[in-house]
């Protein structure tokens, strides 16, 4: 049986052949320069989003009949699983340029696909989405960022922050007030060609180990944005990104599972072959407990994130299972890789080895797409319903989101 299997079963031979795509792409000198740009403080080599679009890993989930390949969910969570394996970073950004993608063929007006779409599967349109702002993200419905009408379209006003690919983007799906027919405000949702100078600024965010994330805020001031840019109407955008919020779980899950299983066979590889006191050291119990403890939680992880992957692959409800996917494979993979460092000694913690890089690189998962208590909070407003997930037309629009 392989790691994978449970996923590899349920997949289609097209879906299949991306997959080895990816690992051939990931497991040359991909892994080599994502490393070496840590080592620098660097972000990964900016580059890579060109070859990776190359492989039509961009276009991923976005439909056939525009140039895409149509793949579905799981095939994307096992893609970003192939690169996790290397950086847990540069798989989060470069999926989350592949959702930009694939949320624009789903949801964009025919104007807004003719403009951004094909640009976005070749990474010459860098986009994210940027919700978040300074002062908070879990309570989006807080968001100060508003529109004004202004003729021909918007002045967009406020700061979002920690957008991923932010230092880089140059297209963002940014959610604002904007007053509403009946007099009120209400969140909308713009596509926003990002031109910096002309009332947008933006500042990187720096976070040790973290650079490949590339995070940034950036602000806008009297920003114009014309007519054509509204993506969501008042009311639909909060609703569509909560929607959307299911499969980012699951696959940033899926991301630290990978993550850890690299960092294990790392481990793993390295103890059954350094001596001491006669043997190598993973012949040696305590340790190879340690080892053997990792490596049940991981079992148990990739399960649990199986099972909620499937979830919302078939459509059905996945919210309660996404939220248990994440809140349980987060902290496995944080403390796993930890775990993993310890038992090589020093040398885990060195430079030579790329553990320290996973390490950094996983703890971030713990902020992006629902935070511990949001997540635990999800749960258990459910404890006392059926745990089966149901088919729900709603989510169903989930699917081949983020
Ligand atoms: C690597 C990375 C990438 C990201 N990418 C993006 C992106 O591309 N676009 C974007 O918009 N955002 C992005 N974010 C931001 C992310 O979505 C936010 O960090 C997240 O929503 C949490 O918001 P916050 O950090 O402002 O914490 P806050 O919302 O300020 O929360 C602070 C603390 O309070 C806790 N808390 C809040 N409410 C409750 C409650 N009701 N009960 C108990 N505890 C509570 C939280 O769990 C947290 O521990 C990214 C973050 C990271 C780390």
């Amino acid at each position: 049986m392989t790691f994978y299997e449970q996923f590899d079963d349920r997949l289609s031979a097209e879906d299949l052949g991306l997959i080895e795509r990816a690992r051939s792409f990931c497991r040359a000198d991909f892994r080599t320069r994502a490393h070496e740009a840590y080592l620098r403080d660097q972000p990964f080599d900016v580059d890579i989003v060109r070859q990776w679009a190359e492989l039509g890993m961009l276009a991923l989930q976005v439909d056939r009949s525009v140039g895409g390949h149509g793949a579905s969910y799981l095939c994307k969570v096992r893609v970003a699983q192939e690169m996790a394996e290397h950086s847990f970073a540069a798989a989060f950004a470069l999926n989350n340029m592949q959702g930009m993608a694939t949320r624009l063929c789903r949801d964009g007006t025919a104007e807004q696909q003719g403009r951004f779409l094909e640009r976005m599967m070749s990474g010459s349109v860098i986009a994210a989405l940027a919700m978040t702002e300074p002062q908070g993200g879990s309570d989006l419905r807080k968001l100060a960022t508003h529109v004004n009408r202004v003729e021909g379209g918007w002045l967009l006003n406020g700061t979002k922050s920690w957008v991923t690919n932010g230092t880089i983007v140059n297209c963002l799906m940014v959610l604002a007030h904007t007053a509403t027919s009946s007099g009120g405000s209400d969140i909308a949702g713009y596509l926003v060609e990002c031109e910096d100078g002309k009332g947008l600024t933006r500042s990187e965010i720096r976070v040790p180990g973290a650079q490949s994330f590339r995070l940034a805020e950036i602000t806008f001031k009297d920003y114009f944005i014309p007519a054509t840019a509204q993506l969501y109407g008042p009311g639909e955008a909060i609703k569509t990104s909560l929607e959307a919020i299911n499969a980012a779980r699951v696959h940033v899950a899926a991301m630290c599972v990978a993550s850890l299983r690299s960092a294990l066979g790392s481990a793993a590889q390295y103890c059954g072959s350094r001596v001491a006191f006669g043997k190598d050291v993973l012949q040696h119990q305590g340790l190879r407990w340690e080892l053997a403890q990792v490596a049940t939680q991981l079992e148990a992880a990739s399960a649990l994130v199986f099972k909620a992957a499937a979830a919302v692959n078939d459509r059905r409800d996945a919210r309660d299972l996404a939220a248990r996917a994440k809140a349980f494979a987060i902290p496995v993979a944080v403390r796993g890789i930890e775990e993993c460092i310890r038992v090589m000694g020093a040398v885990g913690a060195s430079s030579k080895h790329r553990l320290s890089m996973l390490h950094s690189e996983v703890r971030m998962a713990a902020f992006a797409d629902g935070t511990q208590e949001m997540l635990l909070d999800r749960i258990g407003r459910t404890l006392n319903e059926p745990s089966d997930a149901k088919p729900n037309a709603n989510v169903a629009a989930d699917t081949r989101q983020s």
